[in-house]
């Protein structure tokens, strides 16, 4: 099924997202996340590309979607990115998904890699998503957007400018980059709206469970943390029990008030952690459900 199907069929789509894993030995760990993901409530999963791995690498992302339907029958949604990438290549990876029936693709630009010179026939997400549309249109291809604007652009309205020229390319639904403060994602929507893109967007969460991750990801992505999601964090850096547990209470309270003012879908960045992910989906199933009944 075509994921902007989805947003007719329901009021409020919920997804997942999980990585490949890094290292060839560590491939149980994703049939275990993948195991303890299979009976939550997720309309779909997407599986990240890493722009910067190997080719060997990239392809655990088709191998693993391929796993996603074949095994446990859910909408998988490959990550595919063309910073590093030829069009021969991405030809050569749009066929391997073909071949395993996954229809729909994330199609991103991807981060530079320090050090290597980006490849040059795709400069931006857009021009991904066109070529993919014209190879074969029956892919769906989906796109990222970024309410607290992305960090190469001057202002929020110049990257809505260009997220027009990504759904002009094809991109039939948005998911975006992960946010704590859902103020900022309201100001985007109403903005994005304004200025005329109208695909369905989906709010990306990711609950913030470990010390790790606040150093990581917090300090990496440039989200702003709102003062109680800092005292938080500050309060419990070092108790991981109870960091575990506020972040995952942060998370579900801010997914709670998302739907409440109408957002079209949740997306849950689940860092592979499928304890964090059945807590969350768990807590919010039924008013999921209730909302789509
Ligand atoms: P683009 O849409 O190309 O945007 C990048 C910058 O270029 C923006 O500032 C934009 O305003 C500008 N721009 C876009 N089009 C034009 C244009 N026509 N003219 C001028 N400027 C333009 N990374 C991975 O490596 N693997 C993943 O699996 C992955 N998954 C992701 C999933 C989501 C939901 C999100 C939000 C991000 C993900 N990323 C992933 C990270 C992403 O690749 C980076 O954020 C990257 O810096 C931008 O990718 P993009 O597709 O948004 O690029």
């Amino acid at each position: 099924m075509y994921t902007r199907d989805l947003f007719s069929a329901k009021r409020v789509v919920f997804s997942l997202e999980v990585f490949p894993p890094k290292k060839d030995t560590s491939v149980n760990v994703i049939y275990n996340t993948l195991l303890g993901l299979r009976g939550l409530p997720a309309d779909f999963i997407s599986v990240t590309y890493g722009a910067g791995g190997s080719i060997a690498q990239r392809e655990k992302t088709c191998e693993i979607a391929s796993l996603i339907r074949s095994t446990y029958h859910i909408e998988p949604v490959s990550h595919l990115t063309c910073v590093n990438s030829t069009r021969e290549e991405v030809a050569q990876a749009l066929d391997k998904l073909k071949e395993n029936q996954i229809c729909n693709i994330l199609a991103l630009r991807g981060d530079r890699t320090p050090g290597v010179e980006p490849k040059t026939d795709f400069p931006h997400a857009s021009d991904l998503a066109r070529f993919i549309r014209e190879y074969d249109p029956s892919f769906n291809v989906l796109g990222a957007c970024y309410p607290e604007c992305h960090f190469e652009s001057d202002s929020l309205e110049e990257d809505i400018e260009h997220l027009k020229i990504k759904i002009d390319s094809g991109v039939t639904h948005l998911i975006t980059q992960l946010f704590f403060d859902n103020g900022c994602f309201y100001r985007f929507l109403e903005k994005a709206r304004a200025m005329g893109i109208d695909v369905p967007i989906e709010a990306g969460i990711m609950p913030i469970v470990s010390k790790n991750q606040i150093e990581r990801t917090v300090t990496m992505c440039g989200a702003s943390v709102p003062h109680k999601l800092a005292t938080i964090f500050s309060r419990y850096a070092d108790n991981p029990a109870a960091l575990r547990d506020a972040g995952i209470f942060y998370a579900t309270e801010q997914i709670m008030d998302l739907l409440e003012n109408g957002v079209q879908g949740i997306h849950l960045y689940t860092m592979n952690n499928v304890d964090t992910a059945t807590r969350i989906s768990r807590s919010i199933e039924n008013i999921i459900a209730a909302k789509n009944a």
